[in-house]
């Protein structure tokens, strides 16, 4: 007996050490590479994820089956899902664990009008005539988020880490149409890191202003309504609404020429009248008015409201406006940049093949592109630019300016593309999407965990975003409290194209990747003289 106690006691003392230790979470760079193995261990999933949403193909809004199929990989695996969220049938908000620091995970899902394109293959080859396709590449977004923060979960129980991990789709991104609503709903108001991912052919990350390639705009429809007659019996008993329209894009067009140089505005008839022999009571014009600030974009928001009242005012007609879209030009936070830069170095460009070289070679000499192949090399952080020019924009910026945020540029596209067109899906359901998947999901855990465990990081960033950033520009929403999602949008188009598109989603349970089961050779490319 007294052995015994003696025995068990001594085991106690001896082990007690090995279980204090055990208790205790690995230090940050253990942890990282912990991390990093996981994502590797997952790479199947991650490229099941790519491909099933490039086959659904989903234009914003109308990303049920997306939306759907993402949401079921995260309950399955214990995320908590709200469906549904700020008004919007296909966004959504999945929660993993509890308490400080709120972690929040955003990508976009939605594609692009007519860019149907068969994976793979390097020139123009529409999986289906006209019909949408990942153009963009954002199929690939949520498979690195996805990824990631499943990788975080399993840390997080494993090592028992306090925090939650929270993913938030960018629905209708192309459209410019959700995150102001997402504010307005209060989805961010605890959140305190926000970790953007977008597609790239970079591997890059950037604060403040970047580039200065950024712009905010509104988007906005002029619905004017004029009076029918015959054309040719009566026309002096109608009054054009396509008139209204004509004047409003003329007068646009001369004023442009006096306007900011920073100013881009751009449009579509989105209803130009029913046949020629009846005078047109209805038409409709949808403007983009982009500007480098919140004030500047009102002005340019106004002068377009004015045009629409001048060109009532010279046919006759009226006219009511939508707000279908805005976004504030993104402003990323300086101390999560630079330790999502020290992640991107750690993690390095995917080992491209010969086939991935051989493909991105051929699509950049078929569009009349420089033909240098893909990227081998990170991007350093560079100084923000100090006279922004402006160019593009991702509602993503109303963000930004909520709280403090990064935005991830992963390598999973081709260079020298033009975007918004076929030419940008062609890699986006073949190895080089997927390497560049798995690489960015790396460096969005990585950065999650320098965030999950220094509360001084977060404390930092918080610092910049209230004491450099919003200083003197506080965000303000270009949202009245009349205006609504724009949820009807694309539907048609969806409803049009989606019995064709079902016949070719990716099934993972009979084919390895999207290019066995469409039956594609890696690479497909015309053939030299
Ligand atoms: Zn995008």
């Amino acid at each position: 007996m007294g052995n015994m106690f003696r025995f068990t006691g001594l085991l106690f003392v001896t082990l007690l050490p090995g279980v204090l230790a055990a208790q205790q979470p690995p230090a940050l760079p253990a942890l990282k590479q912990e991390a990093a193995a996981q994502v590797d261990g997952l790479q199947t999933l991650t490229q099941q994820m790519v491909d099933e949403i490039f086959s659904f193909s989903e234009l914003g809004f109308q990303e049920f089956e997306t939306s759907r199929y993402v949401t079921g990989i995260l309950e399955k695996n214990g995320f908590q899902v709200e469906l549904g969220v700020a008004g919007i049938p296909t966004a959504w908000v999945a929660t993993y664990g509890s308490g400080k620091p709120v972690i929040a995970f955003i990508t976009d899902l939605d594609c692009i009008p007519r860019a149907s394109q068969k994976p793979g293959v390097a020139y123009h080859a529409p999986m289906i005539e006209g019909a949408p396709g990942h153009g963009e590449g954002h199929n690939s977004g949520m498979a690195v988020n996805v990824t990631a923060a499943l990788v975080l979960k399993k840390l997080m129980d494993k090592h028992h880490l306090a925090g939650t991990i929270r993913l938030i789709p960018g629905v209708a991104e192309e459209l410019l149409g959700t995150k102001a609503f997402y504010l307005r709903a209060g989805l961010f108001k605890d959140v305190d890191v926000v970790l953007g991912a977008h597609v790239s052919h970079q591997f890059a990350t950037t604060y403040a202003t970047g580039e200065g390639t950024w712009s905010g705009l509104v988007s906005v429809q002029y619905f004017f309504h004029g009076k029918a007659a015959h054309a040719a019996a009566r026309p002096w008993e109608g009054l054009s609404a396509l008139d209204a329209v004509s004047l409003m894009n003329a007068g646009w067009e001369f004023r442009r020429e006096h306007l900011r140089p920073q100013q881009r505005s751009h449009y579509i008839v989105l209803n130009g009248g029913d046949q020629p022999n009846v005078v047109p009571s209805e038409a409709a014009v949808w403007y983009y008015f982009r500007e480098l600030d919140y004030p500047h974009i009102k002005e340019l928001y106004e002068l377009g409201n004015t045009m629409a009242q001048a060109a009532t005012m010279m046919t006759g007609t009226t006219v009511h406006h939508k707000l279908v879209g805005s976004a504030w030009p993104p402003f990323l936070n300086k101390v999560i940049a630079e330790a999502q830069q020290e992640n991107i170095e750690a993690v390095g460009m995917p080992k491209w093949s010969d086939s991935d070289q051989t493909l991105a070679k051929a699509l950049q000499k078929e569009i009349g592109a420089k033909v240098e192949g893909m990227k081998e090399n990170v991007e350093p952080l560079s100084e923000p630019a100090k006279n922004p020019t402006g160019g593009v924009s991702d509602d993503v910026g109303d963000i930004s300016w909520n709280v403090p945020m990064v935005y991830l540029m992963y390598p999973a596209n081709i260079p020298n593309l033009p975007g918004h067109s076929w030419a940008n899906g062609v890699a986006m359901a073949a190895p080089i999407a997927h390497k560049g998947s798995t690489a960015g999901a790396k460096v969005q855990a990585m950065t999650a965990l320098d965030f999950l465990r220094q509360p001084e990081l977060v404390k930092q960033a918080w610092d910049y975003f209230r004491n450099v950033q919003t200083k003197e520009v506080h965000y303000e929403s270009f949202l009245s409290p009349d205006d609504k999602p724009a949820i009807e949008m694309n539907k048609e188009k969806m409803e049009k194209f989606a019995p064709q598109l079902k016949k070719f989603y990716y099934d993972p349970t009979r084919y390895k990747t999207y290019l066995e089961q469409l039956g594609i050779q890696y690479p497909t490319v015309k053939a030299q003289p």
